[in-house]
């Protein structure tokens, strides 16, 4: 069996099970393997129920009490049972979960996993494990992977394909003998064994050291090549006329700040200059990045261009393009605007790319299906990608092929340090946006502990009654096989309970049918929904003013820069706005690091603070790169391995061009073939 076989290869998968892991973006055994645990649990011992505190995750060994019971909720179904060890009772309750309610025999003993809760519900666990004597001995021993799963997959069945991959697999190692020797870097196959099941912590850091390196190594050979070792190219695009500018500018409802200003005579300077634009805007959340957008582009559209802005997923693709189109409306300017989703019909994908071929549009907003679909654009002069760097780095080699390179724009509110930029982009230009726009008013927050909650859910129905809206996060899409984690399904059911019924709450996550994902956000947008319960796709961009409440789930899963962004998402409008990170661990250092959002609203300090709270010893805790999407790596704590991988990166593309590409076949074809970003982007 060879990497690049396809997952039924594997015994045990099915065409079923094959459809669900293609939707993560996992076709090959390769992809399988190389779909990382998100994380890693070791299990205590078993404790009694009377010495269980509240919020603590525990296993019990029982019985249960009583014959299970369903109850229709408001969208699922509801199953409950009481649980007992001797020294006290618990009530267990799944949702959505109704076969259940035919496997729990009254009376049968169990080992139970989960989240105890003491609240004024009584005592209760929500979602819990159910695992066997044998399994859960196993379970002891050894840190257990945790994988997030598609929809009613087993996650023992995820571990048996794995390990059965493992052995069956051919695998080539792309990092030679000398490259290992002398990082100090297991190979491949131990590599992957380890990440995967690991036998102890100090091989597992190993392995990870190992394949977060590898990507790096990818990244930066990918970006440095396609830079033709830093050479500029000639600019051949001329911009004489430069009227619309300034009509967008009148018909704004505001003044662009000194930082936009700046920003933006950068941005015309080098699109009017000897080479070609190669610049990445980094601004803040809110620092007003999209209108810069929209003024690059009209003066490519005035000049008779086209420009392309790419999105990172479907929901912003949208916004950018209804906001445009309106922006360019209101001034009054006739430049056409077209939208090119992954989720058009084929047939609205036709007719876009029809209009873009003969130069019916002037302005085409999408997302990655921009590229990965055979587009052929008339002349295009302009490509810009916002929040999400990693695509664009195969952008430019699909663009490449389509004639003279255009210029390119990159925008983040990631918080890069220059120095890191300069070590993943090398020669890029950097234009910062450090300036937000001001007549807002600073955000409220607060770290509070899952107890709060009423309170959250009444504070919620306040700002509702005003007008407002609310966001509520959770970081997972479905129930895992880790209870600890809230997830978007069944907390939109019990959302759903605890408000009253003329709010309406809607559900926004990755897996989500792009349509479907539209269809909830203009709803939000609109305010036909008020509370959106949704994973971190909001993460990035989206803009609705009327939001004033933003609460974070399992706050302590995430990284500060991260959290900061979702923040973002409100403090838009003119209202007061409000963000609650819920912080389930429990922990007195936890709390510490989240009460870091109250000092500041610098995302830079925020992420340099998290990793000093937290030391680079956390190898597999929060990730803090916000719209830098690395598989494993995470270039704030693994800067140092990132720097390695430049070097490497120099040498190797030293050799190569002196000729001594001996070794490095394998790293080379990689590194050309790979299309990062695809399976990320959750399209
Ligand atoms: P981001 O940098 O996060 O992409 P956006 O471009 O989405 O920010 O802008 C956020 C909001 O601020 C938008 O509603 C936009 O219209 C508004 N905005 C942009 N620039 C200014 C400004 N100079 N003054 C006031 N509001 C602005
Ligand atoms: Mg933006």
């Amino acid at each position: 069996m060879r990497e690049s076989d396809s997952v039924l290869t594997l015994k045990g998968i099915g065409e079923k099970s094959a459809k669900a892991m293609e939707k993560m973006g996992i076709f090959t055994v390769g992809d399988l393997l190389r779909a990382f645990p998100r994380r890693y649990v070791r299990y205590d011992a078993p404790v009694k129920i009377y010495e269980a505190g509240n919020g603590e995750t525990v296993t019990l060994a029982g019985t249960f009490f009583s014959s299970p019971v369903s109850r229709k909720g408001r969208r699922l179904t509801v199953t409950s049972v009481t649980f007992s060890d001797g020294t006290g009772k618990v009530k267990l309750s799944w949702f959505g979960n109704p076969y259940l309610s035919k496997t729990i025999k009254r009376g049968e003993g169990a080992l139970i996993y989960g989240r105890l809760l003491r609240d004024e519900y009584g005592v209760h666990m929500d979602q819990p494990q159910i695992i066997s004597p044998a399994e859960y001995d196993e379970m002891m021993r050894r840190l257990q992977p945790v994988y997030s799963l598609p929809q009613g997959m087993s996650a023992k069945n995820w571990r048996k394909w794995i390990r059965n991959a493992l052995t069956a697999c051919a695998l080539t190692d792309i990092l030679p003998e000398t490259i290992r020797n002398k990082g100090n870097y297991p190979d491949i196959k131990d590599a992957l064994i380890e990440i995967h099941f690991p036998e102890d912590m100090e091989k597992l850091k190993a392995a990870r050291r190992r394949l977060v390196f590898e990507e790096f190594l990818l990244f930066i050979l990918q970006i440095r090549s396609l830079r033709g070792g830093g050479i500029k190219e000639k600019n051949g695009f001329l911009f004489p006329k430069d009227a619309y500018r300034k009509q967008l500018k009148e018909s704004l409802q505001y003044d662009l700040t000194d930082a936009q200003k700046r920003v933006e005579s950068e941005i015309i300077s080098d699109m009017t200059g000897e080479s070609r634009m190669n610049r990445l805007v980094q601004g803040d959340v809110g620092s007003g990045k999209t209108v810069l957008a929209q003024l690059a582009m009209l003066l490519a559209a005035e000049n008779g261009y086209q420009s392309v802005l790419m999105a990172p997923t479907e929901v912003l693709a949208h916004q950018h393009y209804e906001n445009t189109k309106k922006a360019f409306e209101a001034a009054g300017i006739p430049v056409r605007v077209g939208l090119l989703t992954g989720s058009m019909t084929a047939a609205e994908k036709r007719n876009m790319t029809a209009a873009v071929r003969q130069h019916e549009v002037d302005v085409i907003i999408g997302t990655h299906a921009l590229i990965t679909q055979k587009v052929e654009y008339d002349s295009l002069a302009l490509v810009i990608t916002d929040e999400q760097h990693r695509f664009g780095v195969n952008q430019r080699s699909t663009l490449a092929q389509k004639g003279v390179l255009p210029h390119t724009l990159v925008m983040s509110a990631t918080p890069i340090p220059r120095t890191l930029a300069i070590i993943i982009y090398g020669d890029l230009d950097i234009s910062v946006l450090d300036q937000v726009p001001a007549r807002r008013l600073p955000i409220k927050n607060c770290v509070v502990d899952p107890g709060w909650r009423p309170k959250a859910y009444d504070f919620i129905r306040k700002q509702v009654d005003l007008g407002h809206q609310a966001y509520v996060i959770c970081p997972m899409v479905e129930e895992g096989d880790d209870p600890d984690i809230v997830n978007v399904n069944a907390y939109t059911e019990k959302l759903r309970e605890a408000l009253p019924p003329y709010i309406s709450v809607a559900m926004l996550h990755g897996k989500m049918r792009g349509r479907e994902k539209d269809q909830q956000m203009e709803d939000f947008q609109s305010g036909k929904t008020q509370v959106l319960v949704s994973t971190t796709v909001v993460e990035v961009g989206v803009d609705v003013p009327n939001a004033t409440v933003m609460m974070v789930e399992n706050a302590e899963r995430f990284g500060l820069a991260q959290l900061h962004q979702l923040r973002g998402r409100v403090g838009r409008g003119d209202a007061q706005s409000y963000c609650i990170f819920i912080d389930g661990s429990g922990k007195e250092e936890e709390n510490k690091r989240l009460s870091v959002l109250n000092s500041t609203n610098d995302g830079f300090k925020i992420a340099s603070e998290d990793l000093k709270l937290r030391g680079p010893g956390d190898l597999f805790g929060v990730r803090q790169s916000g719209d830098l999407h690395f598989e494993l790596g995470d270039i704030y704590s693994d800067a140092p391995i990132l720097q390695a991988a430049a070097d490497m990166a120099d040498r190797i593309l030293a050799d190569v061009s002196a000729g001594k590409t001996a070794g490095y076949e394998g790293l080379l074809e990689k590194a050309r073939a790979a299309s990062p970003g695809e399976k990320e982007l959750g399209l």
